[in-house]
C-alpha cells in the first residue's frame, strides 16, 4: 500500500470532505487552513513535486489550474481574489511530498509572502 496521504486520500483510504473530484483530481480543505477559504487541488496520480512534472502531465497541470478557478468561483472568492501556490521542496516548505496547489481567499493576503 502507498505510504503518501494524498494518494490515500486520493483513494478514498482517508475520510476527507471532498469539495470536488474527477477521474485525474480531488479538491479537498487543508486541515490547517492559513486563510478563511483554503483548499488543496491534488492529481489523482502520484507526483512528488512540481520539479517530477514531465512532458506527459502537462494536460493534467493545465486541468488542474482549470479545477482552481471553478473551485474558486463555487466558494466565491473569485470577485474578491484568491492565491493559489505550489510549494517545492524544503525551503519553500514543503511538508507533503505528493504535488499539491494550495487555493487561499477570504482576506486580504500580503505580499511578498514570508
Ligand atoms: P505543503 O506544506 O505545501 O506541502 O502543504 C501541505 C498541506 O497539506 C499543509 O497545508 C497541511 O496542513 C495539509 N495537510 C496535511 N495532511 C492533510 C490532510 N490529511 N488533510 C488535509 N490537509 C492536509
Ligand atoms: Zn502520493
Amino acid at each position: 500500500m502507498c505510504g503518501c496521504i494524498f494518494c490515500r486520500i486520493a483513494a478514498h483510504e482517508i475520510p476527507t470532505d471532498i469539495l470536488y473530484e474527477d477521474d485525474l483530481c480531488m479538491v479537498f480543505e487543508d486541515i490547517n487552513p492559513q486563510a478563511p477559504v483554503h483548499l488543496l487541488v491534488i492529481p489523482k496520480k502520484h507526483i512528488t513535486s512540481l520539479n517530477d512534472a514531465d512532458d506527459e502531465d502537462r494536460d493534467l497541470l493545465g486541468h488542474l489550474i482549470g479545477v482552481v478557478a471553478r473551485v474558486a468561483k463555487e466558494k466565491k472568492i473569485d470577485g474578491s481574489g484568491y492565491r493559489t501556490v505550489i510549494n517545492t521542496n524544503a525551503e519553500a516548505g514543503q511538508t507533503v511530498f505528493h504535488l499539491h496547489i494550495h487555493v487561499l481567499g477570504g482576506r486580504r493576503l500580503n505580499w511578498p509572502p514570508g
